[in-house]
């Protein structure tokens, strides 16, 4: 495997993080993962405004497209001959002697490399399990940053509970996100899901399944729900680019539903893969 390490590829065995990266140390970075299905790119143009978007938000003195990211990122596809699958990429404030402030001249590290995603079709077809997990996360869930301990840590709570998602909640009225997905709900047959603000990360699915419903005349409300709500919706889905769209049939061992993925979230997955040519949403959600 060749991995991209600032302008240059190398060897998966000469990819090695510096012991003074402050991205290594502080998780002082921001990353992506994006989707490449049968030969194309899926939404690449709104990861990487996104990434930008973290970028500026944690000062982190780095040019998209200066740097070429789009250019590079075609290289590393066509180096490592991908047709399916994904990349992730982080950039880092980079290297310096360990000490809190920013150095004062950033020189970023950008490392991507390719990922071997499969489509989740098992779980699309059954729809998984999840519990629900206080969100003690920090206020600035959308940058999409390195520090994912809240997360991995909840990840591993829904796992040991014999589930494959947490659901975050800040207090009893507000159901925030996914450990690594956005939450929607369908209630009376329209789609509900948190506000693009600071306590979730804006995803680039969710962005997309907005204007999908927007295509298919599903009516949606992007507000605050609370738990009740949730557990009482007809429909509950996540989504992120992994796990494209997962019905959930179950939140804290409570039936959604019949117990069997939604109408309304089959019919969205079906018109997933018919999408996969689009590389720019057409407006932002
Ligand atoms: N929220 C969190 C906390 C995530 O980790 C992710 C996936 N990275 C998402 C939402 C979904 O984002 P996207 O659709 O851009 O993958």
């Amino acid at each position: 495997m060749l991995v991209l390490h600032n302008q240059t590829f190398i060897d998966r065995d000469e990819a090695v993080v510096d012991i003074e990266d402050r991205g290594y140390q502080f998780g002082d970075g921001v990353y992506e993962v994006i989707r490449y299905y049968d030969g194309q790119w899926f939404l690449l143009d709104d990861h990487l405004d996104r990434l930008q978007y973290s970028l500026n938000e944690a000062e982190i003195d780095f040019d998209v497209q200066v740097n070429n990211v789009k250019a590079r990122l075609n290289d590393l596809i066509e180096h490592n001959h991908i047709q399916d699958g994904g990349v992730y990429l982080q950039i880092t404030r980079g290297v310096a002697p360990r000490n809190h402030p920013y150095p004062d001249k950033q020189a970023p590290t950008l490392i991507a490399y390719p990922l071997n995603l499969k489509r989740p079709l098992d779980d699309q077809q059954n729809g998984i399990h999840t519990i629900t997990a206080k969100d003690f996360r920090w206020l600035r869930c959308d940058i999409k940053s390195l520090n994912l301990l809240g997360n991995v840590m909840t990840k591993q709570k829904a796992l040991n509970a014999g589930a494959s998602e947490a659901i975050f909640y800040r207090d009893e009225i507000h159901v925030t996100e996914g450990s690594s997905t956005n939450v929607f709900i369908v209630r009376d047959g329209t789609l509900v899901t948190h506000p693009a603000d600071h306590y979730i990360l804006n995803g680039i699915t969710r962005r997309y399944l907005l204007n999908l419903a927007d295509k298919l005349n599903i009516p949606y409300q992007i507000e605050v729900f609370s738990l009740n709500t949730l557990k009482q919706a007809d429909e509950v889905f996540v989504t992120s680019t992994s796990a494209e769209i997962k019905p959930v049939v179950s939140i804290d061992d409570k039936k959604i539903g019949d117990g069997t993925p939604g109408t309304i979230t089959n019919t969205l997955l079906e018109h997933y893969f018919d999408d996969i040519n689009i590389t720019k949403l057409p407006e932002d959600v």
